[in-house]
């Protein structure tokens, strides 16, 4: 089976397995337990803490361990809840992931406002900027890269308008980390991650939170993640995340002597009528980006002349490397394409991991105009590191042949 669902998890790294099982047996003590053998997870976890800390940008203390992304987002949202002067409003980018976007309307419910999108995928900056000369909501919350379509957000941008004006910033960056340098991300006030994203295990993640001023937990019954996070922190699947996170990190940064930072100008910094100019650089000028990069783009052009018809979502923006949404021909509708996929040896998605199967619309094709017959004929490739150049040319070869048959 060739796999291209990585945005709905990924296969854990080999290395990944291996800290796993060597923390397991290594520390089997509790980090809060007073002895020795509970100290020494305690500073593993401490460790752990300072390295994830070293690749976003952020102090060791502004970690918290948590479940996963979905977790971390509750404990945003619910602390803004608990926090916020009763008349405030959550900003919420409408492309937000379901455990951003529902919570919020849970919580915040007629005080929640969405952050339009454009028909490129990309949110309206400008909807902020001028939103924030004459009112201020109490956060707002602005994703990395998009987990439907790939689309790159303007989340620098967003972060210097948050500072300018004082509101504090949660971007969920759970597609970004490990595909994309992590650098800067810690400059947000929250950010979030999950491990299963990048080669890491299954049911662990973090929330990057200010460690000076109060964050209101989520969970209470303990006093672990100082005060913020209680429960027994999963110490083996922490460093497991650490380790995959970091060899993500040191196969972004290996550059080419040729350097390929040319790349940045291939979608990767961009100005276009419909979204304002912005940089998602620092990002591309590693090789095996560049690669990818190229594999990507060339399946989409292929496609596209070998399925007429066919379109891809968000072409016209800034998006990361391992995301195809595409628009297939209207001869079928998406959940035979997965099922006629997997037949021949394809896992492929229609949308969101959590999406999936689901009848309803995506919100995100929703959001940037899509017609609810054109999010039904949407289907996801999304690749991962260990995708090779032959795996692309395999699924394109498999979809020519499905689309002759209908
Ligand atoms: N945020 C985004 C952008 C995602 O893609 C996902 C998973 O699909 C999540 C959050 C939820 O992550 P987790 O599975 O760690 O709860």
């Amino acid at each position: 089976m060739i796999y291209f669902d990585h945005n709905a998890t990924a296969p854990m790294l080999p290395e990944a397995r291996q800290a796993w099982l060597e923390a397991a047996e290594k520390f089997i003590g509790n980090p809060s337990s007073p002895h020795r053998i509970g100290s020494r997870a305690d500073a593993a976890l401490s460790d752990a803490r300072e390295r994830l800390a070293s690749f976003l940008g952020c102090d060791a203390l502004d970690i918290v361990w948590t479940s996963g992304a979905t977790e971390a987002s509750n404990m945003v949202l619910h602390h803004f809840a608990q926090l916020a002067p009763a008349q405030s409003e959550a900003w919420i980018s409408a492309i937000e992931h379901p455990c951003v976007l529902e919570t919020a309307k849970s919580y915040f419910s007629k005080r929640l406002l969405l952050i339009p999108a454009h028909r490129s995928g990309v949110i309206n900056i400008h909807w902020i900027r001028e939103r924030l000369a004459h009112s201020r909501p109490a956060f707002i919350a602005l994703m990395a890269a998009n987990n439907e379509t790939g689309v790159l957000q303007p989340w620098r941008e967003a972060l210097a308008l948050c500072r300018e004006s004082g509101v504090p910033l949660f971007c969920d960056a759970t597609q970004w980390i490990g595909k994309l340098p992590a650098t800067g991300l810690g400059e947000c006030d929250f950010v979030s991650g999950s491990a299963h994203k990048f080669g890491g295990p299954k049911g662990v993640g973090f929330l990057k939170c200010p460690a000076k001023g109060r964050v209101e937990p989520l969970l209470y019954g303990g006093k672990q993640e100082e005060g913020r996070r209680a429960g027994t922190e999963n110490v083996a699947g922490v460093l497991s995340m650490v380790a995959a996170l970091e060899i993500r990190e040191v196969t972004m940064r290996r550059t080419r002597e040729d350097g390929d930072l040319k790349m940045e100008n291939r979608g990767l910094t961009q100005s276009s009528s419909s979204s304002s100019a912005f940089s998602c650089s620092p990002v591309f000028g590693s090789s095996a980006l560049t690669q990818r990069l190229n594999w990507r783009e060339q399946f989409e052009r292929q496609l596209l002349s070998s399925l007429p018809g066919a379109a891809i979502i968000g072409a016209e923006a800034p998006r990361i490397w391992h995301t195809i949404s595409a628009l297939m021909p209207e001869a079928d509708c998406q959940q035979r394409w997965v099922v006629k996929l997997d037949k021949l040896g394809f896992a492929v998605s229609t949308g969101s991991a959590c999406a999936s199967g689901r009848e309803e619309p995506s919100h995100v094709l929703r959001a940037m105009g899509h017609s609810t017959a054109d999010t039904s004929r949407v289907l996801r490739f999304s690749s991962g590191w260990e995708t090779r150049e032959e795996d692309w040319d395999a699924l394109l070869a498999a979809l020519a042949k499905l689309s002759r048959r209908s």
